[in-house]
């Protein structure tokens, strides 16, 4: 592709945001990779180099053997607790400060988008924010359970029960949370517009949102390297590095 092409393409999305009224961003792993946060299905990356995460992040894991499921994702949250937002957050987050979306839909769970000041921010897979116990409901912060961790727990535990914590995020095997899927439902039909950012939307629920948002009249734009079911579907798609693409569409508003 031309630079003059892509230009003109980057300059068709800043026009669709200018000329949208209820925008609406759905990100996935690929927003976070510039971050340093691989994404777990691309193989031979990191953490999930040696270990199944079907097998290591299964409810069925948790369940039977807290120590021994902890002992693998209290790394995966030491290595996302380090993890800064790149470049690619702070334009979605100032799409939203300037009026221009209503909010982002991520399947992440390494709340970068919220660090980067992103305010309305609904995470189909939870988030590393806080976990849960499965007793009684009681949510405890992540620095808490950073805290527990360090001082030598292998399993971080509910004060009041004692029973292992879970972390807020779904683990395979689990259902998603009715209560983030409702709302971005709600967005996708309403949007005018959904940018989709660093998916390959293949991988459910994420996968199902860009249909919601055509069947309700809305139009689509991709940004995103690689192909999505939705190429023909959409009304530009941008198919370079996140961060660079973002922000040529920033330099275009
Ligand atoms: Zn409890």
């Amino acid at each position: 592709m031309t630079p003059q092409a892509a230009t003109a393409r980057a300059t068709r999305v800043a026009e669709l945001l200018r000329d949208s009224e209820r925008a609406v961003v759905l990100t996935g792993a690929g927003v976070s990779v510039p971050s340093g946060i691989p994404d777990f299905r691309t193989p031979g990356k990191g953490l999930w180099e040696k270990v199944d995460p079907m097998e290591v992040a299964h409810i069925n894991a948790f369940r039977s053997d807290p120590d021994r499921f902890w002992s693998f994702y209290s790394q995966r949250f030491v290595g996302l607790v380090e993890k800064r937002p790149n470049r690619a957050h702070e334009a979605i987050a100032e799409l939203e400060r300037r009026g221009l979306v209503r909010g982002v839909i991520t399947q992440n769970i390494d709340r970068l988008h919220r660090m980067a000041g992103s305010r309305q921010v609904v995470e189909v897979h939870g988030s590393i924010d806080r976990c849960v116990c499965p007793q009684c409901g009681g949510r405890v912060r992540l620095d808490e359970v950073l805290d527990l961790l360090s001082s030598g727990a292998s399993t971080p535990e509910c004060s009041a029960c004692i029973a292992p914590l879970k972390p807020d995020v779904v683990l395979f095997g689990e259902l998603l949370p009715e209560d983030a899927m409702a709302e971005a439902h709600a967005l996708s039909r309403e949007a005018d517009l959904m940018l989709a950012v660093g998916s390959s939307l293949e991988v459910f629920p994420v996968a199902s949102l860009p249909g919601i948002t055509l069947e309700s009249g809305g139009l689509l734009a991709l940004v995103t390297q690689g192909p999505t079911p939705y190429d023909s579907d959409a009304e530009v798609k941008l198919d370079g590095d996140v961060v660079a693409e973002l922000d040529a569409v920033m330099a275009a508003l």
